[in-house]
C-alpha cells in the first residue's frame, strides 16, 4: 500500500492496522480487492486522478496566503445588496470559527439541536419584527433566490388567471432581477418590468398575480408603495417587498404599507461580504401564507414532559415529503449565517441596530449635502444609505479607486454610492474628493418624508435586550452551543449527508480579510486570488468527475440540480426539441430531484424500484418507450440512494441516450467513487456535487453549501452565467441562478484546501475507506438488523440501510424510538426513513476511526437487545432521558442507570429536552420567540 500524504492520514480515521482488521471482518485481503468486488468493473475510472501531489498543511496555508495576496481589498461603497459590516469578535470566534456550531447537521433531530433551533427562532423573530410580517422562515439561500421564491409563492397563493403577469420594479437589484428572469422563463411566467408608480398602466389591462418592489430601491430611493399594494390587492394579486433589514429599523415596515411578503438578505447583520456569499436570505409572510413558505421553519412545541421545546414546523411542505408537489426545492440553506445574523441582533439589540442605521444614514446625508453644495446633482431624493449621483462615472470610479474606494458606475453618467456600518468620515471625504467637492456642515434631521418613518417597536423580546456585556454574550452563545450534538462530540452517521471531517486547516482562510471582505462586483483586477480559487477548484472537480466544465455558482445541491436541468432543457431547445419535457426519476430519489425538475419546467415520471433495490429496468424500458418523443432526461443518483453500486448504470445511460434523453447523475454520493469512477465517463451528461458533503465544507447546522454543476462539453454552453460578471459563465448560458456570480465564493477555499491536502491518491483512498467503513458496519450490524440492499458480492457502497420494519412489527419499537435512544448512548441518529420508510441509513464516512465506528455498532447491538426484552422497550419509547427527569420522581418500570448511562459514563451527552411532539406544534403554530414564561415549568 502506498504511504498516504501526511494530511490524508489525519483526515482518514482508521489506522493502517485497523484497515487490516476491518478488511478481515468484511472478508477481503486488501482494500483494492474490496473495491474491485464492490465497484462494477464497467464503470471504473480509466486512469488515476491527475491532480497535483498533496502538500502539507503548512505548505497549503502558505500557498493560500500567496493566493489571498493576489486579492486587493479596498473600501467598498458599491452596495447593491452587499455591505461592509463589522462581525463582532465574540460572534466570529465563538460561532463562525467554532466547530460546535459549524459542524452540526440540519436540526431534524430536535432533541439534540435546541441551541441552534433557539438561534434560528431568534433569526425568525428579527425578520418578522423588522418586516412586520408575523411568520418568517429559518433562512433562504440569498436575496436573489428569495425574490424568485416570492414569485412562485405569490403565484401559488393568488387565485387570478393562469396567464396573469408579475410586475417587477425597475429598481430591483440587478442580480435579483436576473435570478428572477431565469426562474420565470422555465415556468413560463411573464414578467413586466418598469415603473411601478402606475401599476395599471404597466400591466396594460392584463391580470396581475403579484408585484415585487425593492425597498429602498437599487437607486437608493425610498418609495411609498401603499397605493401600489392597494391596487394589486384589488386585482387579486400579492405584493412582495425586497427590503433591507437595517433600513427597516428606521423605515416604515413593509407590513405597514401593505406588503404580503418580505424577502432580502441578512448579510449586513454582521456577515462578511465574502465575494458574494454565503449569507442568509430571508422571507416573511402575512397570516394565512405560512403554509406556502419555502425552506425550513422553526416553531415552538412541547416535549414529552410538557416543557416548551423547539423543532422544525410544518415539515410536510418540504420536498422530502411533497416531492414534485413541494413548495420549493430548497433543502440545505444558510443556517450558520442565519445564526450569525441573529446573534448580531442579540448583541446590538434594538437600540444598537437603530444607532448603526442612524449612523449609516447620517454618513449618507453628509455625502449628499456636500455633493449638492458643491453643485453635483444627486438624483436620489428620499434615501437611507445609497445615492445616485450624476457624474462622469469612469472618471469618478478611477479617482475614488486612487483613494482606495470602490464606487459603482450605473452607466456613463451615473454613479452609485452606498454607505455602511464601517465607512469612516475619512472614506467619505476621500470619495467627495473624487467628485471634486469638500465637506459641509450637516444638521441632525433625517432626510426623508415623514410618511416613510417607522413608528412601531421591534425586538422587544428579552433575548434582544439582555446580552450587552461580552461576558453575557459569550455565555449565551456557549450555553446554546452546549445543548447541541455536532461532530465535535461524536459521529453523525447520516446516510446521504456525508458528515466527514471539516479540518481546521481547511477552515482557516475563510475569515482572512482578503477573502472575507471582497465585494462580489469588485473590479476583476482586485479579485485575482479568489478567481484563481474558482478556476483551479473548477478544473479539479472536472478531473474528479470526468466532465468538461464546472460552474460553482449554485449555492446548494438543490440549486445545482436546477442549473443542470436547465442546461438540459436549454440544450434540447437549442436542438429544436421543444417537446422534450419528461424527466424520469426513480422512486428512491432524493426529494430535491423531483422538486427541481418541476422548477425547470419538466414533467416528472417516476420509475419503479425492483425488489432488490435497483432501478426496475423493465419499467424503465416501458417508460422510455412510452415517452420516447418527449423524453428530456433521467435523474439518477450514483451510487444509488439505496447505498448500492448498481451494475445496470451503463445500460441505463445507453437506453436513455438512445431515446434522445440526457442523463443527470445526482453526485451527492460522490464520496463513494472519488478516484474510482467518474460520472462523466460512465454515461452522465451532467451532475451536481455537494461540496458541503464530499469536499469538506461543514454543514453549518443546515448550510451553507456549494452545489457545483458539472457538464460534458455539449452542455457547457448552457451553464449559468451572470449579468454583472462576464467571467462567471458562457454568454449563451441559462442566466443567473444565484445572486452572486460564484455563489458561496467565500467558502471555496475549504474545498480547495481539501483537494490540495489530499492529492489524487488521498481522495481515492478517502473513497475506499468510506466504502470499507460502510461495509464493516453492514457486516457487523447485519447479524442484528437486516441490511436492506446490497450489490453484487453482497457489498454496499458508502452507506447501508438497516431495515427495522420487521422488528417494528414484532416489538412495536419504531425507527424513531431507536433514533432517540441513540441520543442516550451519545450518538446522532442515522438518516431516518429515507429513502425507505421504517429504515435507518448509516453512512460512517472515511473520517470516523474504528473505535468510534465500533462504539456506534455496539450501541446499535445493545439497542437491539433492548428491543427484544419486553421490560426494556418502555425505555426505548421514553428515550431520550434528560438529567432533570432522572433527578426527579421516577415511575418508569426500569432503572435510572441503564436509562441514562447505557454505554457507561464516558461520552455522555445530556439532551436538554425529552422527545418533542411535532404535531402539537403544527396545530399551535408559534414561529417567533415566545414570552420567557413559556419556558417556566
Ligand atoms: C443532499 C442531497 C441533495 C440536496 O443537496 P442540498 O445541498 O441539500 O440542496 C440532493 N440529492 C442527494 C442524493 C442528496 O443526498
Amino acid at each position: 500500500m502506498p504511504t498516504l500524504p501526511e494530511f490524508a492520514a489525519r483526515h482518514i480515521g482508521p489506522r493502517e492496522s485497523d484497515v487490516t482488521t476491518m478488511l478481515q471482518t468484511v472478508g477481503y485481503d486488501s482494500l483494492e480487492a474490496l473495491i474491485d468486488a464492490a465497484v462494477p468493473q464497467r464503470i471504473r475510472a480509466s486512469a488515476a486522478l491527475d491532480l497535483a501531489a498533496a502538500d502539507s498543511e503548512r505548505a497549503v496555508i502558505e500557498e493560500l496566503r500567496e493566493i489571498a495576496a493576489q486579492n486587493t481589498v479596498v473600501t467598498s461603497m458599491i452596495g447593491l445588496g452587499y455591505y461592509g459590516t463589522h462581525t463582532p469578535g465574540v460572534i466570529r470566534r465563538n460561532i463562525l470559527e467554532n466547530p460546535a456550531w459549524y459542524t452540526a447537521y440540519t436540526p431534524y433531530q430536535p432533541e439534540i439541536s435546541q441551541g441552534r433551533l433557539e438561534a434560528l427562532l431568534n433569526f425568525q423573530t428579527v425578520v418578522s419584527d423588522l418586516t412586520g410580517l408575523p411568520t418568517a422562515g429559518a433562512s433562504l439561500l440569498d436575496e436573489g433566490t428569495a425574490v424568485a421564491e416570492a414569485m412562485t409563492l405569490m403565484r401559488r397563493a393568488s387565485k387570478v388567471a393562469d396567464d396573469a403577469v408579475l410586475l417587477v420594479d425597475e429598481h430591483l437589484l440587478p442580480q435579483s432581477a436576473a435570478v428572477l428572469a431565469t426562474r420565470a422563463r422555465s415556468l413560463d411566467i411573464e414578467l413586466v418590468t418598469g415603473d411601478l408608480s402606475d401599476p395599471e398602466a404597466l400591466a396594460g389591462g392584463r391580470a396581475v398575480f403579484g408585484a415585487i418592489v425593492q425597498y429602498p430601491g437599487a437607486d437608493g430611493e425610498i418609495r411609498d408603495w401603499s397605493t401600489l399594494a392597494e391596487t394589486v390587492h384589488a386585482g387579486g394579486g400579492l405584493v412582495t417587498a425586497a427590503a433591507d433589514l437595517l433600513a427597516l429599523t428606521l423605515l416604515r415596515e413593509p407590513a405597514a404599507w401593505g406588503a404580503d411578503v418580505a424577502v432580502g438578505s441578512t448579510q449586513r447583520l454582521g456577515v462578511p461580504m465574502a465575494f458574494g456569499g454565503p449569507h442568509a436570505g430571508y422571507m416573511s409572510v402575512r397570516d394565512g401564507l405560512e403554509r406556502t413558505l419555502p425552506g425550513r421553519l422553526v416553531g415552538v412545541s412541547k416535549d414529552a414532559a410538557g416543557h416548551a421545546a423547539y423543532r422544525l414546523a410544518l415539515q410536510t411542505r418540504e420536498q422530502h415529503i411533497r416531492r414534485e408537489k413541494a413548495t420549493s426545492n430548497i433543502c440545505t440553506s444558510q443556517v450558520l449565517l442565519a445564526v450569525m445574523a441573529s446573534m448580531y441582533a442579540v448583541w446590538h439589540g434594538p437600540e444598537g441596530l437603530r444607532r448603526i442605521a442612524e449612523s449609516v444614514h447620517a454618513k449618507a446625508r453628509y455625502a449628499r449635502e456636500a455633493l449638492v453644495a458643491g453643485g453635483v446633482e444627486v438624483t436620489t431624493r428620499d434615501f437611507f444609505d445609497t445615492l445616485t449621483v450624476r457624474a462622469d462615472s469612469a472618471a469618478v470610479v478611477a479617482k475614488a479607486l486612487e483613494a482606495g474606494i470602490n464606487v459603482w458606475a450605473v452607466d456613463a453618467e451615473h454613479v452609485l454610492l452606498s454607505v455602511d456600518e464601517i465607512i469612516t468620515n475619512a472614506d467619505l471625504d476621500a470619495v467627495l474628493g473624487a467628485f471634486g467637492v469638500t465637506p459641509v456642515e450637516v444638521g441632525e434631521a433625517i432626510a426623508w418624508d415623514d410618511v416613510h418613518t417607522r413608528t412601531s417597536d421591534y425586538l422587544t423580546h428579552e433575548v434582544f435586550n439582555s446580552h450587552r456585556s461580552e461576558t453575557q454574550m459569550l455565555r449565551y452563545i456557549k450555553s446554546l452551543g452546549d445543548k447541541d450534538f455536532a461532530l465535535d462530540r461524536g459521529m453523525i452517521p447520516l446516510g446521504s449527508c456525508t458528515m466527514k471531517l471539516n479540518a481546521t486547516t481547511e477552515m482557516e482562510a475563510i475569515t482572512w480579510p482578503e477573502f472575507a471582505s471582497l465585494h462580489p462586483f469588485a473590479p476583476l483586477d482586485q479579485t485575482v486570488g479568489s478567481r484563481r480559487i474558482v478556476s483551479e477548484l473548477s478544473q479539479w472537480l472536472a478531473e474528479v468527475t470526468g466532465y468538461h466544465s464546472v460552474s460553482l455558482q449554485p449555492n446548494a445541491g438543490s440549486q445545482g440540480e436546477f442549473a443542470g436541468l436547465l442546461a438540459i432543457r436549454s440544450y434540447h431547445l437549442a436542438n429544436g426539441d421543444e417537446d422534450r419535457r419528461i424527466c424520469l426519476i426513480p422512486a428512491s430519489a432524493h426529494g430535491t430531484n423531483a422538486a427541481s425538475a418541476v422548477m425547470a419546467g419538466l414533467k416528472v415520471v417516476v420509475v419503479k424500484t425492483a425488489p432488490g433495490g435497483d432501478i426496475d429496468m423493465d419499467d424503465l424500458r416501458a417508460k422510455i418507450d412510452k415517452h420516447r418523443a418527449e423524453l428530456a432526461a433521467i435523474m439518477v443518483t450514483y451510487p444509488s440512494t439505496h447505498g448500492v453500486f448498481e451494475e445496470t448504470i451503463s445500460d441505463l445511460c445507453d437506453l436513455v441516450h438512445e431515446a434522445g434523453g440526457q442523463v443527470y447523475v445526482d453526485g451527492a454520493n460522490l464520496n463513494a467513487i472519488m478516484g474510482l469512477a467518474r460520472p462523466g465517463e460512465f454515461g452522465g451528461d451532467v451532475s451536481h456535487l455537494n461540496l458541503h458533503k464530499t469536499f469538506c465544507i461543514p454543514h453549518g447546522g443546515g448550510g451553507p453549501g456549494v452545489g457545483p454543476v458539472a457538464v460534458r462539453e455539449h452542455l457547457a454552453p448552457h451553464l449559468p452565467n451572470h449579468p454583472l460578471d462576464r467571467e462567471a459563465g458562457p454568454e449563451s448560458g441559462v442566466g443567473a441562478i444565484s445572486a452572486a456570480p460564484y455563489g458561496s465564493a467565500g467558502i471555496l477555499p475549504i474545498s480547495w484546501a481539501y483537494v490540495r491536502l489530499m492529492g489524487g491518491a488521498g481522495l481515492t483512498r478517502s473513497a475506499e475507506v468510506a466504502v470499507l467503513n460502510a461495509n464493516y458496519v453492514a457486516k457487523r450490524l447485519g447479524e442484528h438488523y437486516p441490511v436492506l440492499y446490497a450489490g453484487e458480492n453482497g457489498l454496499v457502497a458508502h452507506e447501508c440501510i438497516l431495515d427495522l420494519r420487521g422488528l417494528t412489527k414484532e416489538t412495536g419499537v419504531t425507527v424513531d424510538d431507536v433514533a432517540k435512544r441513540l441520543i442516550d448512548y451519545g450518538f446522532h441518529a442515522p438518516t431516518m426513513s429515507f429513502p425507505v420508510a421504517g429504515t435507518l441509513m448509516v453512512e460512517p464516512t472515511e473520517s470516523e476511526d474504528l473505535g468510534e465506528v465500533d462504539r456506534f455498532i455496539e450501541a446499535m447491538i445493545a439497542i437491539r437487545a433492548e428491543m427484544d426484552d419486553e421490560g426494556s422497550r418502555e425505555m426505548l419509547r421514553n428515550a431520550p432521558h434528560t438529567a432533570l427527569e432522572l433527578a426527579g420522581e421516577w415511575d418508569h418500570p426500569y432503572e435510572r442507570m441503564p436509562a441514562a448511562f447505557p454505554a457507561g459514563p464516558k461520552a455522555k451527552y445530556w439532551p436538554p429536552v425529552k422527545r418533542i411532539d411535532g404535531a402539537f406544534g403544527d396545530r399551535n403554530l408559534v414561529c417567533s420567540c415566545p414570552p420567557p414564561e413559556a419556558f417556566e415549568n
